[in-house]
């Protein structure tokens, strides 16, 4: 009998359709051994399992929950943008940007992915807030875009050593679908990926953030500031109304101190709006004496928008003031601008 695709999860219809084909038990830990470890590209793959069974389930219970439709790589080859294509055919984006280690390091390979298909949150400059919201994506949905990629890494003979919930979508705002995928990409029997390696990026629900800082596997914790008035920061994150910005540093303070992990605050640089230089002495005010970390990020500029990216020169006045007020600021411009890799930007080329 088939089962039939519904919103279960992978685990789920996996073990369901074991014990309908009458499998003993430890064929489900080899079939997650292939998808999480061994990073299968397909039931053919798994030598250990009898063929009918590798049929059946090919069948069944499809081994991902996203097809790549289209895949960018930017000219220096570092940054690779998936197109991913759900079984109800919303698109929803990843990225992976590698980074070669600095003398003794290792390379890190960063996986930045999606949590819903659109976005509820509206803020002013991102693409993906345009399209409104769509859906949550299940948690399989999300583990699923870190192997995508996780695949494509063991080809060059590297792995995904971070993963960064900064695509498309608010990720607080579907909690349950990414704590369950913090799980599985976590757990040992699963991806096996150190909670100490995941960063949840929020534009700030606080009562979620003070949930977060409660879970058992403890994520890194970043906030999407982009303003340092209650005024200019509601007009650019419209949640900011609901969660003005002393509530929101409180729970980040809490959350630092619960899990003594250094938040980090991006901060989009928009030209005109919020790059000032007054503006970077009320945020360098702002990050006094707080376990916090400053990601300075000049505006990709998404197409139709009036919202400009700074120049560089402004961006370095910028940084200058917070580091001399022993702010740790880095500035990250984008990666892979050439391949529309800013948020939601390559989705909204193919649905407008
Ligand atoms: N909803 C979450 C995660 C997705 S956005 C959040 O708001 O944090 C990830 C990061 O990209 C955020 O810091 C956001 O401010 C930034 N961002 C969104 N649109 C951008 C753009 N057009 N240019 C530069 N950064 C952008």
């Amino acid at each position: 009998m088939a089962v039939t695709a519904g919103s279960a999860s992978f685990g789920a219809r996996l073990d369901e359709a074991l014990r309908t084909l009458g499998q003993p038990a430890y064929r489900a830990r080899q079939v997650r051994e292939w998808k999480y470890r061994r990073l299968a590209a397909g039931y053919a793959e798994m030598g250990n399992l009898p063929a009918g069974l590798r049929q059946e389930l090919g069948r069944t219970v499809p081994l991902s929950a996203v097809e790549p439709i289209q895949e960018l790589r930017s000219d220096d080859g570092r940054t690779t943008k998936a197109l991913l294509r759900l079984a109800d055919n919303q698109l929803v984006e990843a990225v992976l940007m590698r980074q070669q280690g600095l003398n003794e390091e290792a390379p890190r390979n960063t996986v930045c992915l999606s949590s819903q298909a659109g976005c509820k949150m509206r803020c002013s400059f991102c693409a993906t807030g345009h399209g409104g919201w769509r859906r949550d994506l299940t948690s399989d949905e999300i583990a699923d875009q870190a192997l995508h990629f996780a695949r494509v890494l063991k080809g060059e003979g590297e792995h995904v050593t971070n993963v960064v919930f900064m695509g498309m979508g608010e990720p607080l705002d579907n909690y349950d679908g990414v704590i369950e995928a913090i799980r599985l990409l976590n757990s040992r029997e699963a991806f096996g990926l150190g909670a100490r390696n995941m960063t949840v990026s929020t534009c700030g629900l606080v009562p979620a953030i003070r949930r977060l800082a409660n879970e058992p596997a403890q994520v890194n914790l970043a906030v999407s500031l982009a303003a340092t008035t209650d005024e200019r920061r509601s007009e650019l994150i419209p949640l900011n109304r609901r969660y003005p910005i002393a509530e929101l540093l409180a729970a980040c303070d809490d959350y630092a101190r619960q899990t003594r992990r250094r938040v980090s605050f991006e901060y989009v640089l928009i030209a005109g709006i919020n790059d000032s230089l007054d503006e970077a002495q009320r945020l360098k005010a702002l990050m006094h004496g707080r376990l916090a970390h400053v990601n300075l990020i000049p505006l990709n500029p998404v197409e139709g928008d009036a919202y400009e990216r700074p120049d560089e020169l402004a961006v370095r006045r910028f940084a200058k003031v917070l580091r001399e007020g022993r702010v740790p600021a880095t500035v990250r411009y984008s990666k892979g601008v050439d391949i529309v890799a800013g948020c939601g930007q390559l989705r909204a080329q193919r649905v407008g």
